[in-house]
């Protein structure tokens, strides 16, 4: 069975790159009705942090990225990578080097002045007569031939051992390092598939060179490029959002998002459109492209708009909800979200904009809008408004045709076009000049107060 896994460190959020990354591995997983494993790498105790952790569970939920197994911590799994540190020192596939600080400084830094790469000598892997002091484990990496394998992303790949030294896979501490943690997890999870980001491209080699020592199957591997800035810069900050969790708090559906980031990189034809049952229908490792991707917010805008409009509404109520709750905002007295959605979703962009663009259905607001006032309310629509408030205040049945039949009849009796009536109506009904369709619109708010809200603009 196909099992993948996303192992990220826990030293901030989860970011956008990270989310793409889960996502592919996601895919890959629930297309070949395997398994996903989330791994939590957290070995870097320095730099991994509880509410990291959190924030990574909190994103992957919100994305709907469930795993099914897991979370493992690797810092709940140290007797296992000791074990394994064991079993390669008594084969004598790992040796105990004794090199002080200072001479691998030494080392390091002639080698620097004659313009080599820093690699370790080799100097206590075939003398079994150093020893005493504190010793770190290195790895016994093969010293000729050369570790290749093919990458689902960026095709074949080939390493010579001659460029890899003996990596250290225990510190003095006796603590195991970063690449020896990945290879016995990866191993010991049956993983069969690895997705991960180009920046561990160099890692792997080594960590296939563990495996085989081990006697341990090589997964798969794809690595995925980066994503950059609409300026062409490595994504962070300065590009906005960066952080999965700010997109919801911006007004972004996870579909919309999602859907965004399965198209960061990849493509299937001309299409923009998945819905996740799609991707997983769709999506393969070998069509995601190579080059760097571009992140573009106009894109994922234009997606969130189709899924606020497209969804069905009951799927949207939840989201929107947690908007209106965020900005303070109780519905419980205004129409349903679900009658609100319809009319709302081709004005806006998001859902955090819908929230606070449909304030006026639930709520008195402060004031008006104030170029909206100068333009359409007093004194020019002073008549206006009084005429069309008596007829509002007549309606007997309180519905869009009625409304509507309202303010055309007023239009009539002052003898001017519709907009002379509408427009100072929207702005005292809604206070600003903008709003859906006046007729559903006012339907949305109770008559009374829509008269007094007349009153008041005129007052
Ligand atoms: N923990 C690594 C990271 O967050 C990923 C390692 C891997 O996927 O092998 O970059």
């Amino acid at each position: 069975t196909v099992v993948t896994r996303f192992a990220p460190s826990p030293t901030g959020y989860l970011h956008v790159g990270g989310a793409r990354t889960a996502l592919y591995s996601w895919l890959v997983a629930k297309a070949a009705g395997g398994k996903f494993v989330l791994r939590i790498e957290d070995t870097d105790r320095e730099r991994s942090t509880q509410p990291a952790i959190d924030a990574i569970l909190e994103g992957m939920e919100w994305l709907g990225l469930n795993w099914d197994e897991g979370p493992y911590y690797q810092t709940k799994r140290f007797d296992r990578y000791n074990h394994y540190i064991d079993k390669l020192l008594a084969e004598d596939k790992a040796y105990k080097c004794y090199c002080s600080t200072e001479r691998l400084e030494k080392m390091r830094d002639e080698q620097m002045a004659n313009g080599e790469k820093p690699r370790y000598d080799g100097h206590c892997r075939d003398n079994p007569n150093v020893s005493g002091g504190k010793f770190v484990v290195r790895f016994r990496n093969p010293q000729e031939g050369s570790v290749t394998f093919d990458d689902h992303i960026r095709g074949h790949i080939e390493f010579a051992n001659t460029e890899l030294d003996d990596l250290i896979i225990a510190r003095s501490d006796g603590t195991p390092t970063y690449n020896f943690c990945v290879v016995i997890d990866d191993w010991e999870m049956n993983i069969t598939h690895v997705v991960r980001g180009e920046d561990h491209i160099n890692n792997t080699p080594r960590q296939i060179n563990i495996l085989k020592a081990l006697g341990a199957p090589v997964p798969e591997y794809a690595h995925v490029s980066m994503i950059l800035g609409d300026d062409g810069k490595k994504l962070s900050k300065r590009h906005g959002a960066v952080s999965v969790m700010q997109y919801r708090d911006d007004g972004y559906l996870p579909e919309a998002v999602l859907n965004y980031l399965v198209r960061l990189g990849w493509s299937h034809g001309d299409q923009e459109i998945f819905s996740v049952d799609e991707m997983i229908k769709l999506f393969r490792l070998d069509d995601v492209n190579k080059a760097a991707s571009a992140f573009n917010t106009e894109k994922l805008n234009w997606l969130n708009q189709h899924y606020m409009k497209s969804l069905p509404v009951e799927q949207v109520v939840p989201y929107l909800q947690w908007h209106f709750t965020d900005q303070a905002i109780d519905v419980s007295k205004g129409p349903a979200l679900e009658r609100l959605i319809p009319l709302m979703a081709d004005r806006v962009k998001t859902l955090k904009e819908m929230a606070s663009q449909s304030r006026y259905f639930y709520e008195e607001f402060e004031q008006f809008d104030a170029d909206a006032a100068k333009k359409h309310l007093r004194p020019v629509a002073r008549e206006a408004l009084e005429a069309v408030q008596d007829r509002l205040a007549s309606v007997t049945s309180w519905k869009a045709e009625s409304i509507q039949a309202a303010i055309q009849q007023t239009a009539e009796d002052l003898g001017v076009g519709m907009g002379k009536v509408g427009m100072p109506l929207r702005v005292a009904a809604t206070g600003s000049g903008n709003s859906p369709s006046l007729d559903v619109t006012l339907e949305l708010i109770p008559q009374e107060q829509v008269v007094g809200r007349i009153a008041r603009a005129i007052s």
